[in-house]
């Protein structure tokens, strides 16, 4: 099957060249292959299985919602009204009156056009800025907007006026400072990019930026940065967009990340884990003053999907009566302990992590230099041990977990020592 498909697939796939398993079926943590070999699974569906594979509640209710409404284009339905509230309602308080929602279709990366098309549309700007190693999808606009060229190379550029600015990636600072005395040099230089009337770049219509790189490696914005961000953009008017398709719904512990920065996103995008078991849906919330928008300025015919309204209005009322969130920071905190003693390994940069997605970023001792080599070792060495972990990073060097949000001790456990086995066992 693993060979049919390869010839049959594009060679684009990303995932089966080193994760080379053909999956039978899953349930919560674990998947099973071909052959009956059964897998912890911390990719979870890049992120997308918040409650772990086929939640049996969520399962009833997308078999119930099948046989009512499965399309619903943008009418209202019922079922979207209850997803509607919901996500509203773990908004903090002071956002709900003024946040609109919009449908963009299945993916994160049609969310991302789509805020950027309504924040062109508000100021009548064109200029975006983006932070280099940020991730943002891969339509022609979000792959425009990525900083992590190696995955963009390629196609070039797919949009003018994109501007990329150092992130506050303080294990390989892009001013060569140290976080002691760097004063977030980082953001200084785009503030004083946007003051100086001469040679900087003009208004843009919008900056856009993760609490947490993901695809660039599992990398949490300082606070400080974030919060001069935040205070530039209200000072400048330039609307703030949160990128949470892989930091939202409880990934980092808090609903949405931007929650533990103190500030308020202009725009949020979402998708991955809203519907909590992996049927697509994608999204922005916004300030109602944006909404410069004329009837239809931005459509989809996949907007509707009633299965991803039905088990994502449930998902939210799971996350709630089980304390998911209590759950992530938790277990969060195991997972920081458990991977401590790989600290002091010379081939290991930084560990890094909020709630349940973490990253081991490893480096060449005598250069400095990204390890993807090794990363891409671990990850075949774990699989063998029964995990899946995925990597990212710069040079793919930074090897990545994200569990199902429900994960138990038991399997947090297991999958930490398969790891930390695996990178102590492969030290050069
Ligand atoms: N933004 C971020 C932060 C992401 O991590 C991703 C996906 N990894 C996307 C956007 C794009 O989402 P999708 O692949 O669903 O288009």
């Amino acid at each position: 099957l693993l060979s049919r498909q390869e010839k049959r697939e594009s060679n684009a796939r990303a995932y089966p060249r080193h994760l080379p398993i053909a999956i039978a079926d899953a349930a919560g943590s674990f998947v099973r292959d071909l052959d009956g070999n059964v897998f912890i699974d911390f990719l979870a569906g890049a992120g997308v299985l918040s409650l772990g594979h086929n939640h049996p509640e969520l399962v009833e209710i997308a078999r119930r919602q099948l046989g009512t409404l499965a399309h619903g284009l943008d009418f209202p339905t019922p079922v979207k009204d209850a997803f509607i509230e919901a996500q509203l309602s773990m908004l903090p308080l002071g956002m709900r009156e003024r946040m609109k929602m919009h449908f963009c279709g299945p993916t994160g990366a049609n969310a991302v056009d789509a805020a950027i098309k309504l924040c062109k549309t508000a100021t009548g700007r064109s200029e975006i800025i983006s932070f280099q190693g940020g991730f943002h999808g891969s339509s022609a606009a979000a792959m425009a907007l990525t900083g992590l060229v190696e995955q963009k190379r390629p196609v070039a550029n797919g949009m003018p006026g994109v501007h990329f600015f150092p992130y506050s990636y303080c294990s390989r600072c892009p001013v060569n400072l140290s976080p002691e005395t760097c004063a977030i040099n980082c953001i200084g230089y785009l503030e004083n990019s946007l003051h100086d009337g001469n040679g900087g770049i003009p208004l843009p219509a919008a900056v856009i930026v993760e609490m947490v790189q993901g695809e660039g490696g599992v990398i949490p914005a300082r606070l400080e940065f974030v919060q001069r961000l935040r205070q530039l953009t209200r000072q400048l008017e330039i609307p703030l967009i949160v990128d949470e398709v892989q930091t939202g719904c409880g990934r980092t512990g808090t609903w949405f990340a931007f929650e533990q920065y103190g500030i308020e996103p202009d725009v949020i995008v979402a998708s991955k884990a809203l519907s909590g078991i992996g049927t697509p849906v994608a999204l922005i919330m916004y300030d109602a003053s944006l909404d410069t928008w004329a009837p239809a300025a931005h459509t989809g015919t996949f907007r509707g999907n009633q299965l991803a309204f039905a088990t994502g209005a449930e998902a939210v009322h799971i996350v709630q009566r089980d304390r998911v969130l209590d759950n992530v920071c938790e277990r969060g905190e195991q997972v920081a302990g458990l991977l401590a003693p790989l600290e002091s390994l010379p081939w290991v940069r930084e560990i890094r992590g909020r709630g349940l997605m973490w990253g081991i970023e490893l480096q060449d001792p005598s250069t400095g230099m990204p390890a993807g080599d090794l990363a891409l070792s671990v990850q075949e060495q774990v699989l063998r041990l029964g995990l899946i972990l995925e990597t990212g990073g710069r040079n793919g060097c930074v090897v990545r977990m994200l569990p199902p949000l429900n994960v138990t001790a038991d399997v947090i456990e297991s999958a930490c020592r398969i790891l930390v086995n695996a990178i102590e066992a492969l030290m050069p």
